[in-house]
This record gives structure tokens, sequence and C-alpha cells, in this order.
């Protein structure tokens, strides 16, 4: 979580700025500005990824590139749920559709595009205030999502902590889970109350989260960073829009004009090439049926795909996604101990496949998960001190 506290005279300054705005004639976000957490900065409450799950998902997303499947691009339905207290927050349709021709505006030239397939209203006090992983998110998106396989569900509301908003990655969930979405605060919307962050850069921000990419300053200087090779690194967001800012010692100033940085919407200007292939690669990997176009759907590989760098490599893993029973081929050069252990998205061990000595060869080791929710499973083979992992999704 990047929330930082807030200093009175921050939070006395912004609350100035917010009711200045809100007082400007034509207001088209409901009667009265948000008067409880105060935004401090850029804050957005994505999950933290875990070193595993960083692992598993480059590992699937640069198979998907070295396999040649076709990019997954098209146009994204997108499902929009105004959330309110009372008239607070019951953003006009106006709002809503300059959000949405912000996105197309910043998102040409990535393969996607969208277009708004419905907007419904709720007045309710919990959903507006929610937090990320917290129950009122949860009843919200059970209560609310339209056919998230198919759909980009987007929950307009005044999320607590102070943040703008929040995401689900692709692999977070099985596709046709109703957790996937993006929480924003309706004060982003273009023209909005909040100062700097009021032109439509936080849903594509939040978006970019949604199509698989991380925050440009994910694992600062240190390799992989955002495992995405032409965003330079750096060690801390970025806030305002600092021209020459250099925080790392590799080549590259800041990619503070990235969408996937903290700055003000006013400084949002890119994505890089490598991140619009990592978004395309990502859809296609995890979410083949949200865009419009068909998408190749994952298929066996053939034996002579399997990797022999290391002692150990999957030669495959089928079916994937499954609904409760996956086969795990893996193929040892020689002779050895071998674990196969299966993690969750937050790094704990669910299942113990193997975990003895192997002969050489291939060998399939099944994965039962009758008892596991619907997500992404990292399956790690460890084979003389190296490891490989896969991700997994199970569907139900
Ligand atoms: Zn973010």
């Amino acid at each position: 979580m990047k929330h930082r506290s807030l200093t009175a005279a921050f939070a006395l300054g912004l609350l100035l700025a917010v009711a200045s705005t809100a007082s400007a004639a034509r207001n088209p976000f409901g009667d009265a500005p948000h008067s409880g957490d105060l935004i401090n900065g850029r804050s957005c409450g994505a999950p933290e990824p875990t070193a595993m799950e960083m692992d598993a998902v480059g590992t699937a997303l640069r198979r998907y590139i070295e396999e040649g499947r076709a990019s997954a691009t098209g146009q994204i339905k997108v499902a929009w749920h105004v959330i309110s207290n009372g008239t607070t927050g019951n953003v006009a349709q106006s709002a809503i559709d300059a959000q949405i021709a912000y996105m197309n505006q910043r998102y040409a030239g990535t393969g996607f595009s969208f277009v708004l397939a419905s907007v419904d209203r709720t007045s309710n006090s919990k959903y507006f205030s929610m937090t990320p992983g917290s129950r009122n998110e949860t009843n919200c998106k059970n209560a609310l999502a339209i056919d998230p396989l198919h759909r980009f569900n987007v929950y307009s509301a005044a999320p607590g902590q102070g943040l703008l908003g929040w995401a689900t990655f692709p692999w977070s969930y099985a596709e046709s889970s109703k957790m996937h979405g993006v929480v924003i605060h309706y004060g982003s919307l273009p023209g909005g109350s909040i100062a700097n962050y009021n032109e439509g850069g936080t849903l594509a921000h939040e978006a970019g989260h949604y199509l698989g990419l991380y925050h440009t300053f994910q694992g600062g200087c240190t390799a992989p960073g955002d495992q995405v090779d032409d965003t330079p690194y750096e060690a801390t967001s970025t806030t305002g829009c600092p021209s020459g800012k250099d925080t790392c010692p590799a080549t590259g100033l800041d990619p503070i004009h990235n969408y996937m940085d903290y700055s003000y919407d006013a400084c949002y200007t890119e994505f890089t090439p490598m991140q619009i292939s990592r978004m395309q690669s990502s859809v296609g990997t995890y979410r083949p049926n949200l865009p419009n176009a068909a998408v190749a759907q994952a298929k066996p590989e053939p034996v002579e795909a399997a990797r022999m760098t290391g002692a150990v490599a999957f030669r495959n893993i089928y079916p994937n996604p499954f609904t409760s029973r996956t086969n795990v081929q893996l193929v040892m050069p020689r002779a050895g101990q071998v674990m196969v252990k299966v993690y969750n998205v937050a790094g704990a061990l669910v299942e113990t496949l193997a975990d003895g000595e192997y002969a050489a060869g291939e060998h399939s080791l099944a994965f039962s998960a009758k008892q596991l929710a619907p997500g992404t499973y990292f399956v790690r083979a460890t084979a003389a001190g190296k490891s490989v992992a896969r991700a997994v999704v199970l569907i139900k």
C-alpha cells in the first residue's frame, strides 16, 4: 500500500482546494464535495505483487510472446457502476462520457479501445467508502458486477484510506470472477473535484493494472523492476511533474510521464511499446474473453518446447485454465531430488505435489484443486537448487 499519512497543513490546503473547486458553478459531481478521507497525492491500492507471482507471470508472458501467439487486442465493453452516498458521488452521464473519451484518446495505439456498455446507479454509504480487500468491496462487487468475463467493471465511489483507486490484475482471480475490475474516486473523473487528479488519468492508470501492468517504480532500482524493459528504473513514485527526476543509477530518467507512475494527470502522456506488448500478452494469457476480438486459446505445448536449461523443466500443464484437476508434466534431464509445490497469489503454500527422488525422464503429477477457491495459482518445481514456476488458473 502506498498510502502515506497526511500532515495537518497539507490536509488544510487540500480541503480548501476541494472546497473552492466544488463551489464552481458547473459541478457534475453531485451537490456536495466528499468530506471523508482526503487525497494525499496519487495513492493507488493495487495489490503489492509477491516475488513468486512476478516470477510466474513473467515466465507465462515471455512464453506467450516466444510462441508467437496472436496479440490480444480489441474493443473492451465497460460496465460502469456509479456508487453514491445520497446525491454525493452521483456523477453525471456527461462526466462518464468524458472519461470514456479520455480513455480512447490515451489508449490509442495500444490495440485496446473502450465502449460504454451500461451505467447503473446505487446509493450505499458502505459501498461508497469501500477499501481494497474489505467486505464492503466484496459485497459491492458481488451485488453489482456485470458479466466479468466479457466486461470491464468500473466502480466510481469515494474509497477510504485516501486512495484515488485500485485495480485487480488479470491473473488475480479466475477469468469470470466478479472481483475483477477497478474502483476509482468519483472526483478523479474529467472536471472532478480533486485538484491535479481530475482530468481522467486515474482510470487510465488503474486500467493499466487491470490489463497487466505494474507501477513503473515497482521494485525500485532493482531488477526485474516492473518487468518491462523500456521503462527506466525509478526508486520512488513521482509526485507532480518534476522534469529531470532521476533516482536510479541505471540509464534513463525516471518515467514521470508514464501512466503507471504517480504523477499529476497533466504529466501523463505515455505507455511504452513494451508496456503495450505486456498488456496484450497479459490479456491473451489470462483474459482472452475480455476483448471482442477472438484470441487464440491456450493449447498443449509440443515436447520440443520443454526447456532443458536447469535440472527440471515443465513440459506442459494441461488443461490450463482448469476446473478441478490438471496435470503437471515435468522433464528431468537426470535423476535427482525434486520438489513441486503450489502457491496462491499471496505466496501461501496450498499443496505439495512432489517431494522426493525422481528418475530421469518425463513425469506427470496430478493437481486436484476441488477444495480451493477459483483464481491463479503458481506451480513451482525445484531441483538441484534451480526453480521454475508456471501460473495455472482455476475456474469453477
Ligand atoms: Zn497503481
